[in-house]
């Protein structure tokens, strides 16, 4: 994707669709973004942004008219582990018919390349049942017995997009997030996902306090900086491959570990109190990176702790704004500052005033 083209950024007003708009932007393409809602932290840089329901197919429609040359369709209802626990049905429909209605859209529109954002959710559960769990390869989805409604849906997509570039010949790009994070996501709300709600819940907390965490916390997961998941997009439709791809890095961390990373960086010591009431989902999910490395020659490369750095910093100023925090916090620690030599990392460094 070099030379410049009309894209189309569905969930542009949503966590990984407002950082992908920028990006597109800053190398010279022509975007449209739709959503439901406008980004809530700051302006799109679309070249239109359109409020649009995409679980009607005239407004697919309507997105996808004008010559756009490729989609990706990032749209979803979705949220973090309470959430998708929760509502089944909703997800599942909704995401069932933006999805069916994206894809025909773009075939009557004669588009040429669709992405579809699909999930680590998609795994059968019977291979994530321990904490130390081996790494997730693409081959491992079937025999299918995936997250109930959300990974359902998301692996039923894969299926059609295979049918749709199959029978219709649309050249159709399958991604499988494992967990993004950075700032500018949601952070509270129910919809957040652990890394934000990790980041607010340390943030509110005052120092030697308790902290509530969901399960007993020796869950794991890996967890991918927002700018290596844009990165990957925009790598992954550059290229010709067509089989569902993985993107997540596969440094495996638990919860427990994840919430001693963050008051690491917050300067504070908090006391983790267990709630296992709470949803926790699989027990361990962690992802095999060897068919990304083989596909796009490339993986994720941020850490965690200087990805963290900045989304902390981000929710914590966030909180400031608001008057929600009791009292002047600690300093970020010196080394944090810089951003690690990640251009937007400091970019955002400068911003939350570290
Ligand atoms: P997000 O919730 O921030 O963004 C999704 C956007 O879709 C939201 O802004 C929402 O308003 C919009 N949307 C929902 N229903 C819509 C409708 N009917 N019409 C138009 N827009 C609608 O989520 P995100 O983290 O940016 O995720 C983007 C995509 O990546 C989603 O498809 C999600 O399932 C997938 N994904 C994300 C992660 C992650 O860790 N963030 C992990 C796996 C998969």
């Amino acid at each position: 994707m070099n030379q410049s083209m009309r894209i189309l950024v569905t969930g542009a007003g949503g966590f990984i669709g407002h950082h992908l708009v920028k990006r597109l932007r800053a190398e010279g393409h022509w975007v449209r973004g739709v959503d439901l809602k406008h980004p809530e932290y700051e302006k799109s840089d679309a070249n239109e942004f359109e409020l649009l329901d995409l679980r009607k197919f005239d407004n697919c429609l309507i997105a996808t008219r004008g010559d756009i040359e490729a989609v990706y369709n990032l749209a979803a209802d979705m949220g973090g582990i309470g959430f998708i626990t929760a509502y089944h049905a909703d997800i599942a429909r909704n995401n069932i018919l933006i999805n069916a209605h994206m894809l025909e859209a773009a075939r009557l529109q004669g588009i040429s390349k669709f992405l579809f954002s699909s999930s680590a959710c998609i795994y059968p559960q019977s291979k994530q049942s321990a904490a130390d769990v081996i790494p997730l390869r693409e081959e491992d989805a079937f025999p299918a017995d995936p997250e109930p409604g959300y990974g359902w849906e998301k692996l039923y997509t894969e299926m059609l997009c295979r049918y749709f570039r199959q029978d219709y010949g649309l050249d159709t790009r399958i991604v499988r997030f494992h967990n993004v994070y950075g700032p500018l996501g949601t952070y509270e709300g129910g919809r957040e996902k652990a890394p934000a709600a990790v980041c607010r819940k340390v943030a509110l907390t005052e120092d030697m306090g308790t902290i509530e965490v969901w399960g007993d916390g020796e869950q794991t997961r890996s967890f991918m900086y927002v700018d290596d998941c844009v990165e990957g997009l925009l790598r992954l439709m550059a290229s010709d491959f067509h089989e569902p791809l993985n993107l997540g890095t596969d440094r495996l961390i638990t919860i427990n570990s994840l919430f001693d990373l963050v008051c690491g960086l917050a300067g504070k010591k908090l006391i983790k109190q267990h709630d296992t009431s709470k949803p926790q989902g699989v027990r361990g999910r962690n992802s095999d990176n060897s068919q990304l490395r083989r596909v796009l020659g490339w993986e994720p490369s941020i850490s965690l702790e200087d990805g963290l750095a900045v989304t902390y910093a981000w929710i914590r100023q966030e909180l400031e704004r608001a008057g929600r925090l009791h009292r002047k916090e600690l300093a970020l620690s010196e080394p944090l500052r810089d951003g690690s030599g990640h251009s937007s990392l400091a970019v955002w460094a400068e911003r939350c005033e570290f």
